[in-house]
């Protein structure tokens, strides 16, 4: 194992220098990246496709394409993105110069997860970069064949002295954390999300936790339901369900679940042929142990669709679950996989209470024409994101920032969020020695004149809301009308004004 706090110290010693804040290192190593994935595209989706059988499309469309136009935002937007932000002044303050300066943390860690490991390592590593960070990336050792490609290919292309990659499983991650960062973004489950707050916690370190948990998706009533199992047969089995934002359980009406079952068995065909395990648009597990974790969770459950497992393939088909109870251990954990159960709701009332007894989802689905319906939800529950009429979607937008919220994470990235996390917001106030007398009533000794002239200063009043927000509109129109009268009546009658 490397000697972790000999590296840590090294980077701390070079982002001393100040070499990774300039504009020029930060654009530079994102064009580098940027040659960097273009040059290594085949390898990078041969080694997806090695470690979970992704199909090279899927693996162009969620991860390098994502990356790469994420890469090319950033470059477009890094200089206006670092300029420091003006603020609103004070009447105290109008002589000052105020502004927020975006400044790098110093050295971050990325723990990365390995059901997208290209996206959920270089998205993070693009930020920190952008942010003026020396970087330390650990990849999940779960997708191999990526960790060590990413090994192979970062420090060829990138500043090796400021951005390292570091391979290895528990035992490397543990060690890592034993280091002082200066901020940690940690993608994977909840469980190891604990330790890497409780490490941080020693060093005060702040942290980025992009975790998992039960996305459910509620389909109501009236919906054009073949649309509805399009989108979502679509985000459930892309990457053979290991998706953290994908459908985790549906809730919908009793008599909505046999036809959405008969349009997604239909659906399935279409994407995938009557044999999934034949088709090369269709993932596998990742690994032997969570094979069986998934395969475990089919015990004692009504298959309606799928349920065919093949473990020396760690290929698990396509399964839908119907009349699901709350006992099923497919209702108690996040899936992970490729298997969806259906919960029978009342409506959408019992689907909100549902929802708000359990832990705040990463993402919520919701399949309806009814804009009461869909309100209820925004309105009436929490989750990191949502998506209506469709699943996944809202994920690929980077003017909206990705995170959870409770037990799915705290804190968000995706464009100029990204830029944002791996800032520090520092506050800055400029003012000029001259003119010191205008301070002297804030300075002692207290006298209640000094502080009848702050008080004036500094006063603020609670905006007037309703009919009494319109009172100086109205004023100033009374104001206006009497002297427009009055100048009117002079003009028609010049005698008046003599008399
Ligand atoms: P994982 O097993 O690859 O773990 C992630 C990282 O944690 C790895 O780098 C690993 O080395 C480290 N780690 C694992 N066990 C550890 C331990 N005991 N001590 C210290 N470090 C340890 O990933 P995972 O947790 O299986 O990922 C799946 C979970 O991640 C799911 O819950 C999924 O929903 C969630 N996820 C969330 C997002 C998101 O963006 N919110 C993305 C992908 C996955």
């Amino acid at each position: 194992m490397a000697n972790f706090a000999e590296v840590v110290r090294s980077l701390r010693q070079v982002f001393r220098t100040g070499r990774t804040k300039t504009y020029e290192w930060r654009y530079a190593q994102l064009s580098a990246m940027l040659k960097m994935m273009d040059d290594n595209k085949d390898r990078i989706t041969a080694a997806l496709k090695k470690d979970l059988n992704k199909h090279k499309i899927e693996s162009l469309i969620f991860e390098f394409n994502l990356c790469r136009n994420e890469l090319i935002l950033t470059l477009n937007n890094l200089k206006e993105w670092m300029k420091p932000e003006k603020v609103k002044k004070e009447l105290l303050n109008v002589m000052d110069k105020c502004y927020i300066q975006r400044e790098p943390y110093g050295l971050v860690l990325i723990l990365g997860a390995w059901n997208y490991p290209i996206q959920l390592t270089i998205l993070p590593m693009i930020a920190s970069i952008s942010a003026g960070n020396c970087v330390i990336v650990k990849p999940s050792e779960m997708s191999e064949q990526t960790a060590i490609l990413l090994e192979e290919i970062v420090p060829k292309y990138l500043d090796n002295e400021c951005i390292k990659v570091i391979n290895g499983g528990v035992p490397e991650t543990t060690g890592l954390l034993q280091e002082r960062f200066d901020y940690i973004f940690y993608t994977g489950n909840n469980v190891v999300a604990k330790i890497v707050m409780a490490a941080a916690a020693k060093n005060l370190t702040p942290v980025t936790l992009e975790l998992g948990g039960k996305s459910p998706v509620y389909v109501d009533r009236n919906c054009d339901l073949t649309t509805v199992a399009r989108r979502l047969v679509w985000g459930k089995f892309v990457n053979a369900g290991q998706t953290c934002i994908a459908p985790d359980y549906v809730m919908c009406p009793s008599d909505v679940q046999d036809p959405l079952i008969e349009e997604m068995r239909k659906v399935l065909v279409e994407f995938f042929t009557e044999k999934p395990e034949q088709s090369d648009s269709y993932g596998r597990i990742v690994n032997a142990r969570h094979f069986k974790r998934v395969e475990k969770l089919l015990t004692g459950v009504k298959v309606a669709i799928g349920g065919v497992t093949k473990e020396e393939e760690k290929y698990i088909s396509p399964t839908v679950v119907r009349d699901c109870k709350l006992s099923d251990a497919v209702m108690q954990e996040e899936i992970f996989g490729p298997v969806l159960p259906i919960y029978i709701v009342k409506d959408d009332k019992e689907a909100v209470d549902f929802i708000n007894d359990r832990e705040k989802p990463l993402a919520m689905y919701i399949f309806s024409r009814n804009q009461r319906i869909i309100d209820n939800f925004v309105n009436n529950t929490s989750s990191g994101g949502m998506c209506i009429n469709d699943c996944i979607m809202h994920a690929s937008m980077p003017s909206l920032p990705f995170g959870g919220v409770g037990h799915s994470g705290m804190g968000a990235y995706h464009g100029k969020f990204s830029y944002d996390t791996f800032s520090h917001r520092r506050s800055v106030m400029q003012r000029d020695l001259k003119l010191d007398s205008v301070n002297a009533i804030r300075y002692p000794p207290y006298t209640e004149k000094k502080f009848g002239v702050i008080n004036w200063l500094t006063k603020k009043s609670v905006k007037k809301t309703g009919v009494m927000s319109f009172f100086p509109l109205v004023l100033f129109g009374a104001v206006l009308a009497f002297f427009l009268k009055a100048v009117g009546v002079q003009a028609r009658w010049p005698a008046l004004k003599e008399q």
